[in-house]
């Protein structure tokens, strides 16, 4: 829990005299300029700037804020450090609570967390969190913030299935308390998600690969191309390989797909194998070997983030028209406020409240368009949305050569049909208890295969949660010989 009490308060302005700075807004790429690249977006705080949006935060007595972050970073105690311009101690915080900082100062959504919790917004706007949180991170990148040592060998192993960020907390939690980890991961290079759905406009892969190199730096194992309920089962795991508890991190990469006509045709992708092959596999580099529809006209279905992700890759990929569909508004939209507006600032071309009824096919079984229905807002449905009811006669085509279905992904059944003692929820989620543990006594869970598609924080959340149910698992239980 928080002890931000114990450092020295460096405050120089008065809370009247907080008040009167305005948020510092981020700065960003030109959107024209951008559409053109897969560089990042944001640039990132400079040094003075973080300093003076530091000098915002009012050090609240009771920090609402941290109640509103899954993994329960110090905000006051970092933002505190940054505004008396001392980064180091800044970073020492936040690395504290916090194992990816760099990426969920990046992809995290603060403004429905940390951010909207602020004191602040009573009167105005929050303290900018998620940017500081970046700026401290990427500053102690480039100045070598040293790794702590590992601790003594407990002489305990631990297993983690799936290299997200629930797996990567997880390890780095277990290594910190001197526990042997290994993480399996079906893929070939690790950072799930991180690395292979969200683009590198958003979260650049050498921010992954460094966090990702700072856990094998701990001790930590991660051996790739192992998919566990294949190359070995859970019960190999603890028997054979000799682990006394398993963390299943596997996420929940199992696409979604609508069930409308067409849905077979020659140029129709899940989200998922989009950008899987644009990111993991570099398809976007001029030299690559994987193949993947450059669109001249792209439709992209849903409303989240990776449908965000999804429509604005179509756009970098040279598409002359990239079109997304969402059968609600704009406020419903499940996607982070901020990658709306880069989208629309990228002249996405945004079809609201419009239901895809069917793909539509050119005679050689290419997609040629996409059959729709004008949609309006209805009465709340049980996620408290307003639902959307089709508008009678008003069916439209959206010409276009590629359409990207990014409607949610689910539980891949792979692992836990080769793990019958695991209870599963009727979605296909494990079943944890207050600690993570699964009903298989020693296996714990966490992440997307147990929420369903979530957050990174909360996957991240889960992964700390379960370090620490499973270090006091192994504290209770004698080393093996
Ligand atoms: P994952 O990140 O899915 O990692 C699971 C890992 O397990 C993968 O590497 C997978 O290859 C591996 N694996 C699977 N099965 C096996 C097996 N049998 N054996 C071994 N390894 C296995 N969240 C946000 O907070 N902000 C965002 O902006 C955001 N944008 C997103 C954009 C996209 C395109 C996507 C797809 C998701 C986005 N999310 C975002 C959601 C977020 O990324 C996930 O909630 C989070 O990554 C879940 O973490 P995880 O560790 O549970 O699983
Ligand atoms: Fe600072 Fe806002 Fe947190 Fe108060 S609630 S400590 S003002 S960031």
């Amino acid at each position: 829990m928080c002890d931000h009490a114990d450092i020295p308060n460096p405050r120089k302005l008065r809370p009247a005299e907080r008040m009167k700075i305005d948020r510092q807004p981020m700065p960003a790429r030109d959107a024209h300029a951008r559409v053109a690249s897969f560089d990042e977006v944001n640039l990132g705080l400079p040094e003075q700037i973080a300093m003076l949006e530091a000098q915002r935060c009012l050090e609240c007595k009771d920090p609402k804020c941290v109640t509103g972050c899954p993994v329960q970073i110090d905000i006051p105690a970092f933002v505190r450090q940054i505004a008396a311009g001392d980064i180091a101690a800044a970073a020492a915080v936040l690395f504290r609570d916090n194992a990816l900082p760099a990426i969920s100062g990046r992809v995290c959504p603060q403004e429905k967390q940390c951010e909207c919790l602020c004191i602040r917004c009573k009167k105005g706007t929050s303290v900018a969190i998620g940017y500081l949180e970046r700026f401290v991170a990427d500053w102690a990148r480039g100045h070598n913030h040293a790794v702590p040592a590992a601790p003594q060998p407990t002489g305990h192993k631990a297993a983690i299935v799936g290299a997200g960020p629930a797996g990567l907390t997880a390890a780095g939690e277990l290594a910190r308390r001197g526990h042997a980890v290994t993480i399996f991961e079906a893929l070939h290079e690790a950072g799930g998600v991180l690395l292979y759905g969200i683009p590198e406009f958003r979260l650049p892969k050498q921010i992954v690969r460094q966090e990702v190199q700072r856990l094998i730096d701990l001790g930590v194992k991660v051996e790739c191309n192992v998919i566990i309920g294949r190359t070995y089962t859970i019960d190999e795991l603890m028997t054979e390989e000799g682990f006394d508890a398993v963390f299943i991190a596997n996420g929940a990469g199992l696409p979604v797909f609508l069930g409308i006509p067409g849905e077979n045709l020659k140029g129709v992708y899940s989200a998922n194998e989009f950008l899987t092959r644009v990111n993991l596999m570099q398809a976007y580099l001029p030299d690559s070997e994987t193949p993947v529809l450059r669109p001249r006209k792209a439709v992209v279905i849903g409303g989240g983030n990776v449908a965000m992700d999804a429509v604005r890759t179509a756009a970098r990929l040279g598409a002359e028209r990239a079109t997304l569909v969402y059968r609600r508004g704009r406020t419903e939209m499940p996607a982070r406020e901020e990658e709306v507006h880069h989208a629309e600032e990228e002249g996405i071309d945004f079809q609201l409240l419009t239901n895809p009824l069917a793909i539509l096919a050119d005679e050689k079984g290419w997609v040629r368009a996409l059959k729709c229905q004008r949609m309006q807002l209805g009465q709340a449905d049980a996620s408290g949305r307003r639902s959307p009811v089709p508008v009678e006669g008003s069916e439209f085509e959206v010409d276009c050569d590629v359409v990207i279905e990014a409607i949610g992904t689910r539980a891949n059944p792979l692992l836990t049909s080769t793990t019958p003692d695991l209870k599963l929820n009727k979605r296909g989620n494990i079943e944890v208890d207050a600690d993570g543990m699964t009903s298989k006594p020693g296996v714990f869970a966490g992440g997307d295969i147990v929420r369903g598609a979530a957050t990174v924080i909360l996957a991240m959340g889960d992964g700390k949660r379960a370090a620490a149910a499973i270090h006091r698992y192994f504290s209770s239980r004698p080393v093996r010989p």
